[in-house]
């Protein structure tokens, strides 16, 4: 793949004529090195949030191992990664899922919130001698989500006391029993993570279980123009602390789910414009493509021109943008702050799409084919800037 100093070099190089997914494997790769150096247990990227080979790579290359899977397709790709060790944390899978995982994948942790889910799992891993008796299973708790962009409440999670019952009954049937919680995406203060783990610890008083396992999730946030979350290291306390006061063993293991925070900001999206009316410009790839979440959530992706330089102290304003298809909801609100001067035949850099942008992107109208590039300098925002709190450069 080819690598560019920037997203102005790519663009006087290339004219694209298709939008470009330009990849940084160096910022996912710093965001990997500081989840690994301070969280105090495994990280499991989450698979689903993007799966660039080159970010992946990066990922392995600054040490991931472990890997939160969420569908057959992604167990069979991602056990091709040499020594991964995958978890397949969706609470509702198919029997044939449970099946191959497990027999043909080696895949022995699963998570569930339900007795239904645990009678396939315990079903479908048995095998002539009986049960298997090496199954790690998480029960799935519903916790309150605060401060978080994308909840992910009342789909997944169980409570009260038919969580302790499942507790009890998958205790029965684990050589290793763990409890999970996701506080929901882009969870910008740390105090979701106190009260999940507060909640756990309740559960974990009423039924009265031994638990050898806290995965305490996804959900860690990214920087956005309209986000602007607390540092890292906050959140990381907060889970220490919480899990300081469980009563679970001594020697308890810990495992998180980082999918936004290690590859949101590895990845830009290259767009030309190709109209303008007023304060609103018709790009080449939108809601369908890349940009689901700055439609659909109404993120602030940061952005900037990358076809010129920009004349110093020129002004800027606020833009709309619309996709490519014909369907009005293909419509990026914003506001996104460029030059004023913007016009017909510009490229636009679109920072931090990479998590769930290229992922979620679909092919509707015959858009959401990509060039794809190797930039080497940094996003226009960073979770892991050098400042003391371990945050916050702004470039660009
Ligand atoms: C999506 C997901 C994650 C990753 O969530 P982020 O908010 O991207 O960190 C982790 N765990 C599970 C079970 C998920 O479904």
């Amino acid at each position: 793949m080819e690598r560019y100093d920037s997203a102005l070099a790519l663009v006087r190089a290339l004219k694209p004529e298709r939008p470009v997914l330009a990849v940084r494997p160096h910022a996912a790769g710093r965001a990997a090195r500081w989840f690994l150096d301070h969280f105090p247990g495994d990280v499991a990227y989450a698979y689903k949030a993007n799966n660039s080979v080159f970010l992946l790579g990066a990922l392995y290359g600054a040490g991931i191992r472990h890997f939160d899977v969420a569908s057959l397709p992604e167990v069979e790709d991602a056990a091709t990664i040499p020594d991964a060790h995958l978890h397949f944390m969706h609470p509702v899978k198919s029997r044939t899922a449970i099946r191959r995982a497990y027999n043909e994948f080696r895949v022995r942790t699963f998570s569930l919130d339900s007795e239904d889910e645990l009678k396939k799992i315990v079903e479908e891993t048995a095998g002539p001698d009986g049960p298997a008796r090496d199954l790690k299973l998480y029960v799935r708790i519903a916790v309150p989500a605060k401060n978080s962009r994308v909840p992910l409440e009342r789909k997944f999670g169980i409570t009260g006391s038919k969580a302790s019952r499942l507790l009890v009954k998958t205790r029965q049937v684990a050589v290793e029993l763990g409890i999970t919680f996701h506080v929901g995406s882009q969870t910008t203060t740390p105090d979701a993570y106190t009260s999940a783990l507060a909640e756990v610890q309740r559960l974990i008083v009423k039924a009265g279980v031994v638990v050898d396992r806290i995965d305490v999730g996804g959900g860690y946030p990214s920087r956005y123009v309209d986000s602007e979350p607390a540092p890292l290291t906050h959140f990381f306390e907060a889970i220490r602390s919480g899990v300081d006061k469980l009563s679970v063993r001594e020697d308890v293991k810990l495992m998180c789910e980082p999918g936004r925070a290690l590859v949101a900001e590895a990845e830009s999206l290259i767009v030309r414009v190709e109209a303008r009316r007023g304060d609103d410009l018709y790009i080449n790839d939108g809601s369908y493509g890349a940009l689901f979440d700055a439609a659909h959530l109404g993120f602030v992706f940061p952005a900037r021109l990358c076809s010129r330089e920009v004349e110093p102290g020129e002004p800027m304003m606020g833009f709309e943008l619309w996709g490519p298809t014909c369907d009005s909801l293909d419509h990026m609100k914003g506001p996104f702050m460029l030059p004023a001067s913007i016009r017909e035949g510009d490229y636009i850099e679109i920072c931090s799409i990479g998590a769930y942008g290229r992922a979620i992107s679909g092919q509707f109208n015959g858009y959401g084919v990509y060039d794809e590039v190797i930039l080497e300098d940094e996003p226009m925002m960073t979770m892991y800037g050098n400042d003391e709190d371990g945050r916050v450069v702004q470039q660009g």
